[in-house]
Parts: structure tokens; sequence; C-alpha cells
């Protein structure tokens, strides 16, 4: 999809946001998918990917991060473009449907689908002497691929932190990774991974590790009481995210705190908005993935009849239907 105009957009690639666009796409809508992190799968990815989840039905015991690979391959075949680095800060009417503005484009949708969860997940600010004296400071996932042959500093003991450590080693960056304290987060299996390129010398781990301070041409750091130099092009600091529902939250609809009211088939006070997930008042106490997947449901094929009245609400049995683009399962 190259123009700007999609039939849908939904806002926030969380579990919500991810099932209302296979849902939208599987009615045979174009649908745009805006986020503003660098990964999908909102709290998933960005809070927890390493712990178990008991309570999604179908996968019981998956790790957070394996979650989301499920419902991103559900996406395969359909005509979804998703955006990530991208936070939507305006809604307004274009009479016959919604411009959403983002920091760099305006995107236009016959119907929008609000699944901004908590808020968009931001990455924390780096706190860390001198860190303006450095040319190359990034607090988010990079472009593994970008950073190759170049040497790399992680800060952080996040699962994020780890999983980075790995990939931009793979991409064929020189990697240093430190953290305060001894240990990482992570699934074990990156933890592993990590283990194995330390001993085998393919990255450097620098924990316990004290960073004093950035500096033009690298970093000041203290490893067992003693001071280490080190050159490094690009800084990686991984310190979590924080959500943040400033973006949305001068939007006109009938805010309940950090809520938005969902009425029949998740709609809003605006007609052709509709919200699912975290973010639907409904949903109350009950912030949970399979709480948010059903109202996505809902909510993508009222917002399909919305956008193409000729096609049911209801959307009748998958099981009925050849996937879009795909071949039947033998
Ligand atoms: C530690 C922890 C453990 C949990 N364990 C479980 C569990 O075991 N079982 C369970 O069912 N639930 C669990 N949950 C809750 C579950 O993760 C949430 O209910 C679920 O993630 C909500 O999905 P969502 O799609 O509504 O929102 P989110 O997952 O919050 O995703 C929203 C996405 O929207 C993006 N976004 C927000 N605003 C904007 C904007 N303006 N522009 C662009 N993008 C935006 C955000 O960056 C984010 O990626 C847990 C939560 C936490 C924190």
């Amino acid at each position: 999809m190259t123009s700007q105009h999609s039939d849908i957009v939904v806002i926030g690639a969380g579990p919500a946001g991810l099932h209302a666009a296979f849902y939208a796409a599987w009615r045979g809508l174009r649908v745009r998918v805006l986020e503003a992190r660098s990964e999908l799968g909102g709290q998933l990815s960005a809070l927890y990917p390493d712990k178990r989840v008991y309570d999604v039905p179908g996968l019981p015991g998956a790790r957070g991060a394996e979650v989301v690979a499920h419902l991103r391959r559900q996406l395969d075949g359909l005509d979804v473009d998703v955006r990530i680095n991208t936070v939507a800060r305006t809604l307004t009417s274009d009479g016959t449907g919604w411009k959403i503005g983002t920091d760099r484009e305006v995107f236009t949708a016959g119907a929008v689908i609000l699944a901004a969860g908590l808020g968009a997940l931001l990455s924390r600010a780096p706190r860390i002497p001198g860190a303006d004296s450095h040319p190359d400071v990034r607090t988010d996932l990079p472009d593994f691929e970008e950073l190759s042959g170049r040497r790399v500093l992680i800060v952080g003991g996040v699962p994020q932190a780890a999983r980075a450590a790995l990939r931009l080693m793979e991409a064929g960056a020189r990697v240093t990774l430190t953290h305060s304290r001894a240990g990482f987060r992570g699934d074990p299996g990156s933890l592993a991974q990590l283990e194995e390129a330390r001993t085998a010398g393919r990255l450097e781990v620098l924990a316990p590790a004290r960073l004093i301070a950035l500096t033009p041409q690298g970093a000041e750091l203290e490893v067992e009481g003693e001071r280490r130099d080190l050159q490094v092009e690009t800084v990686l600091s991984l310190g979590g995210y924080l959500p943040d529902l400033s973006p949305i939250q001068s939007w006109p609809l009938d805010w309940h705190g950090e809520y938005v009211p969902d009425g029949p088939g998740g709609s809003t006070v605006l007609e052709g908005v509709y919200v699912a997930g975290d973010l639907a008042g409904s949903g109350g106490d009950f912030k949970l993935i399979s709480v948010g997947l059903a109202q996505a449901a809902v909510a993508a094929n009222h917002a399909a009849h919305h956008v193409r009245p000729e096609l049911k609400i209801r959307p009748g049995h998958s099981s009925d239907r050849r996937p879009p683009g795909g071949a039947d399962e033998p």
C-alpha cells in the first residue's frame, strides 16, 4: 500500500491492534497500523517478552514474545501496512472519514480503531552523565543492519538489551554490553546465546560495571575497581519504556481517566472511531490479552461495515473461507 489512504487505520500494535488489523484485513479491507515503538507487540514485547503467559487461548505457557510472533504471523499475506516509530498525534474529521497526523505524515481512513493500550510505550531518556556530548546516543532498538561494522555500546539489563546485543553481533557490529548488575533479564534461550557469544569472544560483556560518563568518543566505565575507556561510535541506552497517553488525550473522546468509553461494537462518541483493548472502558479491571482480542474482533468487524456498508457486520466463520492470497491447508 503506497497511498496515504487506507480503509482503516489502527493506532497501536499491541495484541488488540494486531488482532483488529487481522480481522479488518481478513474482511478484505486495506489496513494501516501506526505504532510508536520500533517493535510490534505492545506491552508484551516492551515489558515482558521473556515471561510466560498462561491465559492466552491456545498458547498455554507461551512467552510474551512468542505470543506476539503468532499474532504477527497471522497478518502474513494480508493487506496490512505497519508503520513503526510512528506516533499518532492528531485526529480530525475530513468530512467522510478521518485524518490522522503523525510527526512526518498525515494518513486518511474511513474508520479508526484505537488500540493504544496504556499509551505510547516511549523509551526512558538516558540518565547518563555526558549523554549530550556523544554524537550518537539512541534509546530504542535500532535498524540492526545499519549499525553493521560499527562499535556499539549497549547499556541496560532489560530483555531488549540482551537481544539487541545478539542481533547487532549477528549484523556485524562490534558490541560491548554493560549493566550495573551482574545479571541480565531475558528469555533463557537468549541468555544462553549471550553467554556462548561472550565465552567465544564474539561480543564483550562488562557487568557489573559502573558507567561513569559518556564522552564525545565513547564511554568511561569502572569494572572491578578499574577504569576502562571505550571508543564507541554508537551508544544504545535501553532502560525500559514508560506509557504516555498524552499524544491522544486531547482528542474529543469523552475520556474517563485513562479509558475511552466504548459503546456497542466498540464505538466511541466519534462516528467511525472504535476502541479495543486496555484503552476501552468496558474492559475495566480486565486488562487482559484475551479480553482485548475479543474487543478487537468486534470493533474491527463493525469498522469494516462502517467503511463498506455492503459488508455484513457478522464476519461468518473463518473456517468456511480460504485465507486471502493463500492456499488451503491440505
Ligand atoms: C508485566 C505484565 C504482565 C502481564 N501478564 C499478562 C498475562 O499473563 N495475561 C494477560 O492476559 N495479560 C497480561 N498483561 C496485560 C496485557 O499485556 C495487556 O492487557 C495487553 O498488552 C493490552 O493490549 P493492547 O493491545 O490493548 O495494548 P498494549 O499492549 O499496551 O499496546 C498498545 C500499543 O499502542 C502503542 N501506542 C499507544 N499510543 C500510541 C500512539 N499515539 N501512536 C502510535 N502507537 C501508540 C503503544 O506503543 C503500544 O505498543 C500483563 C501486563 C504486564 C505489564
